[in-house]
């Protein structure tokens, strides 16, 4: 950590988190008992373990631990198969990390605006940017509140189109029931430290149903080449050593005519990693009721302004994960810098989350430009207002933010 941020994480008496979840003896105890034993430290037993728990939690069918959720998007964008010209479409309200491996691929990114009432993508833009050469389509949970993905799923599938969901904010959330990650083509997560449950600072996970990706992203995360593997070189009548062959993910080799599609990394989470997840998992739940608690209390005084701001939408059906605490001011860009500055004063820390990906430098110098996402940005520079909401806040601390808020807004008037 440099000086600065150090300086300003001491400043607030209200903070957003250095740590999103909470790590206490369970962890502790669990890491200390792995480190007793002689067990291997990478690609053991409790790797296994930790993607069962997981894959179960989600309810996908299959879930590969590595090493961030920048990993897990670069990987799970891997399996979407895109080649140069191809197209996707993308939120323009996320993290950079969603979406930064198709600078790389000679893709064309659309980006598609945001519902106002959620930030999340807009269901009703993304067909009139769907053209012959979209191939998919990539959403994050903005803040844990999960995107409508009944009527994304439908548009998707009448178009042929792969979903991808960043579902870094989205562990604790479900949809209809249903979780994020098992809702979508692929699901890709973040356990950084920061995030609502943590693999000791860094760490991620991949979910999905198709067999036919599972060997690959299992191949791609420890460092073998992603490859199409043909049938083996008997079945094509042919000389076994007339053929390449390769070492499998079981250890076998076999021969087979291999199509590479790229290279591999090393993106395996190692065990301490994956020990503390599985603690971690098993305290998902409670930290998520606290953010709900939280966001309950920040909701309340929020709603007695209904004159200067407004709540997103959280669908009854759906249950909201508070990575994020979201609100938007009504009354104008002046009056939202106002805002922060009070908080601010107050010990309240505000970090606005995320300027909108479009009018980032990477993708201006792509050819996208203000205007583009009219909403997102309408948002973006008059509306969007975060504040802390992790479960490490002590009620003394949420009620002081309440009170600094309460305070900030009868100024506002
Ligand atoms: C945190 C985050 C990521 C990246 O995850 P890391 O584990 O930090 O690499 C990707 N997308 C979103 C929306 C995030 O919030």
């Amino acid at each position: 950590m440099n000086q600065t941020s150090m300086v300003r994480t001491e400043k607030y008496a209200v903070a957003f988190p250095r740590r999103g979840s909470i790590l206490d003896a369970n962890e502790l105890n669990a890491v200390c008992d792995l480190l007793a034993d002689n067990a291997p430290l990478s690609a053991g037993e409790w790797r296994d373990r930790f993607e069962e728990k997981f894959r179960q939690h989600i309810g996908s069918r299959y879930a590969l631990s590595v090493t961030s959720g920048t990993t897990a998007l670069e990987i799970g964008i891997r399996l979407l198969d895109l080649r140069p010209g191809d197209e996707v479409i993308a939120t323009c309200q996320t993290f950079q990390a969603s979406i930064q491996p198709l600078l790389d691929l000679g893709v064309r990114v659309r980006f598609c605006d945001i519902d106002a009432e959620t930030a999340n993508i807009d269901p009703d833009a993304i067909a009139g940017l769907i053209t012959p050469d979209t191939k998919a389509l990539i959403l994050v949970h903005y803040g844990g509140n999960p995107a409508d993905m009944d009527q994304i799923c439908t548009i998707a599938h009448q178009h042929g189109l792969l979903v991808l969901e960043d579902c870094a904010h989205a562990i604790g959330a479900s949809y209809r029931g249903r979780k994020p990650g098992s809702l979508g083509d692929i699901g890709c997560f973040s356990f950084h430290s920061s995030k609502n449950i943590t693999t000791l600072g860094e760490g991620g996970m991949i979910t999905f149903d198709r067999d036919e990706w599972a060997e690959r992203a299992d191949r791609i995360r420890s460092n073998e080449v992603d490859a199409v593997l043909g049938p083996p070189g008997s079945a094509l009548g042919l000389p076994p050593s007339a053929l390449p062959w390769m070492k499998f993910a079981d250890g076998a080799y076999r021969h087979s005519y291999t199509q590479i599609l790229g290279s591999g990394t090393n993106a395996v989470l190692c065990e301490p990693a994956c020990v503390a997840g599985i603690v971690q998992l098993d305290k998902l739940d409670g930290f998520v009721a606290r953010r709900r608690m939280i966001a309950a209390r920040l909701d309340e005084v929020l709603a007695a302004h209904p004159e200067l701001v407004r709540l997103p939408a959280v669908d009854p059906r759906d249950e909201h994960a508070y990575h994020l605490y979201t609100f938007f001011v009504r009354t104008g860009e002046e009056a939202r810098y106002r805002l922060i500055r009070a908080l601010d004063e107050q010990g309240v820390e505000v970090q606005l989350r995320y300027f909108p990906l479009h009018l980032t430098p990477e993708w201006q110098s792509r050819g996208h430009r203000p205007g583009e996402c009219p909403v997102a940005e309408r948002l973006w520079f008059s509306e969007h207002m975060n504040l802390p909401c992790h479960p490490s806040l002590s009620d003394e601390q949420v009620e002081l933010m309440c009170a600094a808020l309460e305070n900030s807004l009868n100024h506002l008037r």
